[in-house]
């Protein structure tokens, strides 16, 4: 394939970058990649062994002590670059993203716009890494605060999003002064060495040393436990599922080390009896079955008002019955594969359990096979009638089931049920009604990271912090202050004058 060649792509590839060199480790089974979108083999990488380990990190070290000292500005004109020679690859770093994780072209495409977005909002932050200065109690001292790099980030990303995530952060943590170590998921290497090799270019053409973007890659039991385990890494940014998550809170916690958690969502939408159904049901549609329902963002429950819900029901089934299921890579598709059959067994699960807890499954579920779903991943969207307390219904099923739950009374009732998961990412209303739209923005209202009125849950712009609370982890990365994770904060006081004045009035007469 031509995009492959294009990027780099060759049938065996290094498992461990250091920014411009390659490692290939001696040892270790390689990693066989597959596209779920027609099942064929793209590729070998060879994951990571202890040796490039160890050699990785001393290199991100020592290119700390370089890069924290590079004025903030400078650090910033480089990912201004890697921006630019991402514009430069944006097509088939994008059609690689859609054929190595399965989703549609446009999203793949609009997955490197982000990254490209990402690298324009981290060039201004760079002039903008800002402290207060605040006014000290005592004459003749001044006191500030300021921010100053934090050391090695390692970035552990998700299989859903194999190169925007990485970008959220790297490069933000970049402008910060930090140099980064990326562990992609096992699933989708690729986008990740491609990616690699893109920034390589910047990073020649400006002759940076080694070590400030770094990449290995290996499975997460294997070699993510070796960053978590790692006390020369001060901060571990972790996007995936709860148990991983929770393990890795636990184990960085216990050296003390800090993380960034972007955990699993369960993210619903209200549909109030004033809902304008016209803006609300596309975005549901799209909420729900866009990259399969494998975006941590996802609409997974749909909180209908009775008097609205029998309508709703119907347009949804008809847009169901619509649905293009097949290859991502054909624009004419709404709904790509899942990204391999662990995913296929979660959904049938998910759907049978629903059935047992006394749901209803009023369309789609099927597996597809036959020509153009030889892969065996694809499923078709289900739609199902269920309650909020079901256990299969407060759990995330990592693909696209749609849980049509009805609610009566007020609005008030809708955002507890919104709020009664374990979950806190993404939540919307649909309402023209602006007392409903107060009270769900309210201190009383969604407890998510992420509320939106009268837009869907799925995706969000780079500009705001993202995040969610609860299990989700309460991690914020990409825009608004997120960068102030990446740093550490000092509080600086200075005494200009010709006195010492100790706490609480204390006095030492000493004589010199
Ligand atoms: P996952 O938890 O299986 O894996 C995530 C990453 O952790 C991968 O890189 C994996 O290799 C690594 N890993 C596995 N075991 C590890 C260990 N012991 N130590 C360190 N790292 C380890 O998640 P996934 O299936 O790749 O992604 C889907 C999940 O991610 C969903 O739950 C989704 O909601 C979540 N997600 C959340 C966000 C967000 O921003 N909140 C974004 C994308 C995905």
């Amino acid at each position: 394939m031509e995009f492959l060649e294009k990027l780099g792509i060759e049938k065996n590839n290094f498992g461990a970058c250091t920014g411009r060199k390659w490692y290939m480790p001696k040892t270790g089974e390689l990693i066989a990649v597959s596209s779920p979108a027609d099942g064929k083999l793209i590729a070998f990488v060879r994951p990571v062994s202890n040796e490039e380990y160890e050699t990785v990190v001393k290199t991100a070290q020592a290119a700390f002590s370089h890069w924290r000292l590079v004025p903030a500005p400078k650090r910033g004109e480089i990912v201004r670059q890697i921006g630019l020679k991402l514009r430069e690859h944006k097509e088939d770093l994008g059609r690689l993203v859609s054929y190595e994780m399965g989703k549609s072209l446009q999203e793949g495409l609009g997955e490197v716009q982000e990254m490209i977005d990402i690298c324009d909002f981290a060039v201004g932050q760079s002039r903008m890494l800002h402290g207060f200065t605040m006014h000290s109690e005592r004459a003749h001292h001044r006191m500030y605060e300021q921010y100053h790099p934090a050391g090695i980030i390692s970035i552990i990303t998700a299989f859903n999003f194999p190169v925007a995530v990485w970008a959220w952060n790297a490069m933000i943590a970049a402008v910060c002064g930090n140099v980064s170590i990326w562990k992609p998921a096992t699933q989708v290497p690729l986008s990740a060495i491609a990616t690699q090799k893109i920034i390589g270019k910047v990073l020649r053409e400006n002759d940076l040393p080694e070590g400030i973007f770094s990449m290995i890659t290996g499975e997460g039991s294997v070699i993510g436990e070796s960053l978590l385990n790692d006390r020369r890494i001060p901060l571990i940014s972790f996007t995936g599922s709860v148990p991983i998550g929770r393990h890795a809170a636990e184990v960085v916690a216990k050296r003390l080390g800090k993380t960034i958690l972007e955990l699993s969502g369960n993210n619903a939408v209200i549909l109030t009896e004033h809902a304008d159904l016209k803006l609300a049901l596309p975005a549901v549609v799209f909420g729900a079955v866009g990259t399969a329902g494998q975006r941590c963002t996802t609409t997974r429950r749909l909180i209908i008002h009775d008097a609205v819900y029998d309508k709703v029901k119907s347009v949804l089934l008809k847009a169901y019955q619509g649905l293009r299921i097949g290859n991502p890579l054909d624009e004419k598709n709404h709904v790509g594969p899942l990204i391999g059959m662990g995913a296929v067994t979660a959904f049938n699960k998910a759907l049978e359990a629903v059935e047992e807890q006394g749901g209803r499954i009023l369309f789609g579920g099927d597996t597809l096979d036959g020509p153009g779903y030889e892969s065996g991943c694809y499923v078709v969207p289900a739609l199902v009638e269920a309650e909020n307390d079901f256990p299969i219904v407060q759990a995330e099923t990592f693909g696209p089931i749609l849980y049509l739950i009805r609610y009566k009374g007020s609005v008030t009732n809708a955002i507890a049920l919104q709020n009664d998961v374990r979950q806190g990412l993404s939540s919307a209303i649909f309402t023209t009604d602006m007392r409903q739209a107060e009270e769900f923005l309210a201190a009383t209202g969604s407890d998510c990271g992420i509320a939106n009125v009268n837009i869907g849950t799925s995706g969000a712009e780079i500009g705001g912090a993202f995040g969610g609370e609860k299990e989700t982890g309460g991690g914020r990365e990409s825009g608004s202050d997120a960068w102030k994770a990446y740093m550490r904060r000092q509080t600086v006081t200075i005494n200009y004058g010709k006195e010492m004045p100790l706490a609480q009035g204390i006095r030492f007469d000493l004589e010199n």
